[in-house]
């Protein structure tokens, strides 16, 4: 019998890369000395520092507090003095007030982190508060605070919580190399998802190209009632949030609108990790799993990794540069940031440091559009790409927002396909900001 494949309208096919790095298992890397843990890694406000310089800290000790209900706590990922408390550069781009702490090398535990119940002797209300003690943020890169999704308006019912294996973003292997070794902890974090939000149905949505992966979560899915692995037809953005909804579910999230509206909540598969790893030992989130990779390292690895640590170690601790880097991103090509240092330090939502070399970087010349139209075929959001673009080229947002410039995902396809290099999706995203600037005043 064929298993079903979901998909999406649009959407591209670009070269994965995957092959550099998801046959290594995920080795654990500690920090040679300082880590820098920003009061910022989310979606929402910062935190407030809860120690001063040259105070001791441990391991999982709550040193920022979460300021408002979108907003999330974060840890000290060692044990050492605080030496630094100021703004540092971020892998977001920005200088963000950051904790600056000199490990001492022993990983000294605070007395604080305990294991709690069994999931099955948890309240929801318990969940949520665990869930929220812990800092856990979205991990595929969005970092919102899961907390936020755990408590859904109350007229909002949620029958249906989606994890996200779909990894699209080409090179990035920290997802599946979680979903091949840790697969019962990921559907034990989904069993707790559904519980806090009170769900029936539970999918794992993993794209065809990690067979492996669907094997390893489907045995762990057995035993359990309403949860299953969606396969997915591996096509880029499959991963982003709406499409992910729509091709498994078939239910559209309008325009605008949360996925709680249409009675869904989607976690990244590593959130749903570090779920059950709060709840089995108490552990908040402070270390996560990174893909570091690209034809730039001479040693490709997949690393679980303190939050703070330098991207600069975890690059020597690959081997190095090979060659003349050409650019240094935080995430996968497509939604990734480039880096102008690698000395930012690896947050929650850091998925990956892939490096490419000097010759791997087209020079962007941008050509005049010859009207060809593959954006609009590659747009998984059914938008007109060159006529956005060409809009907010001449700072005419009005029109852009006629043409609904805000559903952009800036997922990057209709740059990846146009032959004339146009600088489509940076284009539209200084429209979106332009537009929502504008509806806030
Ligand atoms: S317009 Fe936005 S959503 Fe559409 S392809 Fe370009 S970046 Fe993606
Ligand atoms: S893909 Fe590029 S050249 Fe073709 S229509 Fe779109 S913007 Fe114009």
């Amino acid at each position: 019998m064929k298993t079903r494949e979901y998909t999406f309208f649009g959407g591209i096919h670009p070269r994965s890369y995957k092959e550099l790095s998801n046959k290594y298992p995920i080795e654990e890397y500690l920090p040679k000395s300082q880590v820098i843990i920003p009061l910022q890694q989310h979606i929402g406000a910062p935190c407030t520092p809860l120690v001063k310089v040259n105070d001791y800290v441990k391991v999982g000790q709550k040193i920022g507090e979460a300021n408002g209900f979108v907003s999330a706590p974060v840890h000290s990922s060692v044990s050492g003095k605080v030496v630094a408390i100021e703004d540092r550069p971020s892998s977001s781009g920005k200088l963000v007030k950051s904790i600056v702490i000199e490990s001492d090398g022993e990983f000294n535990y605070d007395d604080n982190i305990k294991p709690n119940e069994d999931i099955n002797n948890l309240k929801p209300e318990e969940i949520r508060y665990i869930v929220r003690e812990a800092g856990i943020v979205g991990m595929g890169g969005a970092t919102f605070p899961t907390m936020v999704k755990l408590n859904p308006p109350s007229d909002k019912k949620i029958d249906i919580v989606i994890l996200n294996g779909a990894e699209c973003e080409p090179y990035l292997t920290a997802d599946h190399r979680l979903m091949l070794e840790k697969p019962v902890d990921i559907v034990h974090g989904l069993l707790a998802i559904m519980k806090a939000l009170g769900a029936s149905k539970g999918y794992v949505g993993i794209e065809d190209n990690k067979q492996d992966a669907i094997k390893e979560i489907r045995k762990a899915c057995k035993e359990y009632e309403g949860v299953e692995v969606a396969v997915l037809k591996t096509k880029y953005p499959q991963g982003s949030e709406k499409h992910i909804i729509k091709a498994i579910t078939g239910r559209e999230v309008p325009s605008g609108k949360i996925p709680a509206e249409i009675g869904v909540v989607v976690d990244n598969v590593g959130t749903a990790f570090a779920i059950a790893e709060a709840i089995k030992y108490g552990k908040p989130l402070i270390e996560r799993v990174v893909t570091v990779t690209g034809e730039g390292i001479m040693t490709p690895k997949n690393l679980r990794v303190k939050i703070g640590t330098p991207f600069r170690e975890l690059i020597e601790y690959c081997g190095g540069f090979k060659g003349t880097p050409g650019k240094v991103i935080s995430g996968g090509p497509m939604m990734g940031i480039a880096q102008y240092s690698i000395d930012v330090p690896v947050i929650k939502g850091t998925s990956g440091i892939l490096v490419l070399p000097e010759d791997m970087i087209a020079l962007k010349n941008p050509k005049p559009c010859i009207k060809c139209a593959r954006c609009v075929d590659a747009c998984p959001m059914n938008l007109l790409p060159l006529f956005i673009s060409a809009y907010s080229l001449k700072n005419d947002f009005d029109k852009c927002k006629e043409y609904h410039a805000v559903d952009c995902i800036e997922c990057g396809s209709c740059s990846y396909v146009c032959p004339s290099k146009r600088p489509l999706v940076e284009s539209i995203r200084l429209a979106k900001g332009e537009i929502l600037r504008k509806g806030r005043k």
